[in-house]
């Protein structure tokens, strides 16, 4: 607790602004088992990379021992246009709860993206521009990920293929125009533009895609295009270590005040804004110098860390990257197609995987509709449409608020707001005019997933 008035938002100075990110891996005693080579089961070495992420990225990816790594003055000077990033007090949400615990929250929807991915969609397009790559290609589902990287790749004069899935390319026309205007090329894939593309469309030709096919064309693209690269928005490591300006500005910003967190809460998909979030919190952990407890929340739908298996297993339904150890539901689940509320992959970062495996992370699911209930509840009191994914951690924040309520204790409560929801308004839609439907996968929906994972002993 604090003796100075909190402001409602605390800002930081440019000056301010993180020169570093933070390597959690640094401080994690035990680091997660390495990356396996799909064809031969050997760790993988940075060799078998470079023909598909660029150079410094590979390296990032394989840096465990470096806990602070400067951001380059160009990719601060993109940051400079929408960070340091408010971190904001929910008193209206505080006062609506009655709760006595306090109520933070880091706002990354503050850019046009929406999103928290424009965070590490500067850091890749940058190395690879300085590495004299001269096209990327990346695939997107629901869209924020190829809008981060369109404005990105923009700002840094790179060409950029963004493979949609064609459904998604269908139901946000929106996301697509955004993208286009940036400069990208948007495919809608299945394509005829690669060799997977074409097959998939023989054996299916009116299949609308998914994102394993998408990863699986614009993987191809890359490396079977000249100087071309392909970037990934979620999950490696190098993601999460972009990700860590999250966690470092919110670290500052609190220690002006002398705020320390009690309870730090971020939603799941791949594990970047969770992990880029709780990094500098976690390594204060690590080294006994906090107690503080980390939430992972996923939807039911989708659950990963609370009903998936730490195995290795492919990061594509297409089978085509490195084996990584992580909780997962098995390349071949497939969540609901009435899920609305994202989060959708079946694996998890590795590095989320490997702390809460070791009991370092706590995990919780939510149903969708519990979800959207604290999304309206929030947007009411704080003003920000939120995005569904966001929402998984609003809920958990407001959960612990009541629990806070119940036992009197004055927590300090952070949770990581990952962006808005303006281009979710059909989820909202099907929300208020109740037409929205809870989905658990069935014991046997799982085993049918587990089905997929990769046999290796
Ligand atoms: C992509 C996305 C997420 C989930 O991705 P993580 O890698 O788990 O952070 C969460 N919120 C928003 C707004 C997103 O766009």
């Amino acid at each position: 607790m604090s003796d100075k008035k909190i402001p409602t938002k605390i800002y930081l100075t440019e000056d301010e602004m993180p020169r570093y990110w933070y390597n959690v891996r640094a401080d994690m005693k035990e680091k997660h088992p390495p990356f396996l080579h799909p064809a031969t089961l050997k760790p993988c070495t940075p060799e078998d990379l470079y023909p598909v992420f660029c150079k410094e990225l590979v390296e990032q990816e394989f840096d465990q021992t470096n806990r602070f790594i400067e951001i380059p003055e160009g990719i601060r000077e993109f940051y400079k246009m929408y960070r340091p990033s408010p971190l904001v007090r929910a008193y209206c949400l505080e006062e609506a709860l009655g709760t006595p615990a306090e109520i933070y929250y880091k706002f990354e929807g503050n850019n046009t993206s929406g999103s928290h991915k424009l965070n590490s969609a500067v850091a890749q397009v940058y190395y690879a521009k300085k590495e004299g790559i001269t096209s990327l290609t990346t695939e997107t589902g629901a869209g924020q990920w190829g809008t981060a990287l369109s404005m990105a790749c923009a700002f840094y004069k790179m060409k950029l293929t963004v493979y949609m899935v064609k459904v998604s390319s269908q139901q946000k026309p929106y996301r697509k125009a955004v993208m286009e205007t940036y400069g990208a090329t948007v495919i809608p894939s299945p394509s005829d533009t690669t060799q997977i593309g074409r097959k998939i469309l023989a054996e299916n030709p009116t299949t609308g895609g998914s994102l394993g096919c998408a990863i699986s064309e614009a993987i191809e693209t890359a490396v079977t295009t000249d100087k071309c690269r392909y970037v990934l928005g979620s999950v490696l490591d190098h993601v999460i270590l972009h990700q860590s300006i999250i966690g470092q500005e919110c670290k500052i910003a609190l220690d002006k005040y002398g705020i320390t967190p009690d309870v730090i809460i971020g939603c799941a998909g791949g594990g970047s804004n969770l992990g880029g979030l709780i990094a500098p919190f976690m390594g204060d952990k690590l080294n006994g110098k906090s107690d503080a407890r980390f939430i992972a929340v996923e939807p039911a739908s989708c659950p990963s860390l609370t009903r998936g298996k730490y195995a290795y297993d492919f990061g594509d339904t297409g089978k085509m990257t490195p084996l990584l150890k992580m909780y997962t539901l098995g390349n071949g689940f497939m969540p609901s197609p009435n899920h609305a509320g994202g989060l959708r992959y079946h694996g998890m970062s590795p590095i989320i995987s490997k702390l809460y495996d070791d009991g370092l992370i706590e995990a919780r699911s939510y149903e969708q509709t519990s979800v959207f209930d604290a999304a309206t509840l929030f947007a009411k009191c704080e003003g920000i449409l939120p995005a569904p994914e966001s929402s998984h951690a609003i809920k958990g924040a407001i959960d612990e608020a009541l629990e806070c309520k119940k036992t009197g204790e004055k927590k300090v409560i952070l949770f990581g707001l990952t962006g808005t929801g303006y281009f979710d308004l059909a989820a909202y839609m099907a929300f208020n005019n109740k037409t929205m439907t809870d989905y658990i996968p069935t014991d046997a929906d799982l085993e049918r997933g587990f089905a997929t994972l990769p046999k290796i002993d």
